[in-house]
């Protein structure tokens, strides 16, 4: 047996490729395909997406309003920035992630316009682009090659990483890190990033133009509304203070989301063959097996986080609306069982949360590296 290694940075730069589809990508594709032509539904533009966008800016907007202009004990505050925190990251998971993607519309303008709700949120929609839709959905769960899987050095979310001494207590601290991903991401990341115009060891065009202007335009709006405004009302404390609050749930919320369909104990960490770049997976496979459903049933749940409840359907369909992701995930998992690729799905969120826990744990006291596949 060859020795085992991490896809490491000079792996990632391009190199890491994946074996043929073997049948199940075209397959699963042609059953989707024939389910939108004769239900005649399209696979953008709903109109339930619309619905829910006007509920989420407005659930954003009042609860923005009443926390600034009209909270006036500590208590109203705490619950209006809890309110807040969560208009925030529904907006976040459900308008500009269909939008980053290109799944809310056919139409590039309307998915354009609706992306910039994440530069509203004061994070780079530039950015994330390349971000999450390289680097995230293609090497998903490669260490080294998916950027959102590294949490390094704080935590060790997958065997390829190198554990350190303080892993061994990151299933307790680590949601205590979950408060600084916002701050970090609105004034750390985007601009590093920028810097550094790379993400994970592959480089990206800088933004240029209309993007750039989006790009400063947007933190400049966010630093407006988080701060300037609210400062022009309220003591320098009470203004950091809220902001820490709810960037407290907002992190937390959506790093859960994220946690719980790749980082648990039925999540594939794949690790290449010694010498080699080459998965011996299909693309499609690798998708299904690195990526873990939860909480299908629950609908109010389905609708709140996006449909990321799903994963597994939207890292092989992400460019179609996420309102659809249930009905799909019948199609694939029908497929899966035919083909024999692995399809995992916890029934609740607690199942899922549970799961996270424990490879929180593991990953922090064993050495043990994947597989290779
Ligand atoms: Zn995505």
């Amino acid at each position: 047996m060859p020795a085992l290694r991490p896809i490491d940075a000079d792996a990632a730069r391009g190199k890491v490729t994946f074996a043929r589809d073997t049948g199940f990508h075209a397959e699963v594709k042609r059953r989707v395909l024939a389910y939108f032509a004769r239900t005649g539904l399209s696979e953008r533009d709903s109109p339930r997406m619309y619905l829910k966008t006007a509920v989420l800016l407005l659930w954003f907007g009042v609860s923005y309003g009443l926390l600034v202009f009209a909270a006036t004990t500590f208590w109203q505050g705490a619950l209006l920035s809890s309110s807040l925190a969560l208009a925030m990251a529904g907006i976040g998971f459900g308008i500009q992630h269909d939008a980053n993607h290109g799944a809310y519309s056919s139409r590039a303008a309307v998915n354009r316009v609706m992306g910039l709700t994440l530069d509203m949120l004061g994070a780079s929609s530039y950015l994330w682009r390349f971000k999450h839709n390289i680097s995230h959905h293609t090497y998903t769960n490669l260490a080294g090659a998916d950027d959102d899987i590294n949490f390094m050095p704080f935590a060790r979310l997958s065997p390829a990483q190198p554990r350190y001494r303080l892993h061994r207590l990151q299933q307790f601290y680590l949601w205590a890190l979950y408060w600084f991903l916002f701050p970090k991401w609105n004034f750390v990341d985007d601009f590093k990033t920028l810097m550094r115009a790379r993400i994970s060891g592959q480089g990206f065009p800088r933004p240029r133009g209309a993007s750039a202007v989006e790009l400063v335009a947007g933190k400049a709006v966010f630093v407006a509304w988080a701060f300037v405004i609210p400062l022009l009302f309220h003591p320098w404390w009470v203004v950091l203070l809220f902001y820490g609050a709810t960037s407290l749930l907002l992190g937390t919320t959506l790093a859960v989301v994220f946690m719980l369909a790749h980082c648990v104990e039925e999540a594939d960490f794949p690790v290449a063959p010694s010498g080699a770049a080459r998965l011996s997976r299909p693309w499609a496979v690798h998708q299904v097996e690195t990526t873990v459903d939860f909480a299908g049933g629950n609908r109010l749940l389905t609708w709140y986080v996006g449909g990321l409840n799903f994963q597994i359907e939207h890292h092989l369909f992400p460019r179609i609306s996420h309102v659809h992701y249930p009905r799909i995930a019948e199609i694939v998992r029908a497929a899966c069982a035919e083909f024999g690729v692995r399809y995992a799905a916890h029934e609740t969120f607690r199942g899922a949360l549970a799961s996270h826990w424990r490879w929180l744990r593991r990953m922090g006291n064993t050495l043990a590296l994947a597989a290779s596949v």
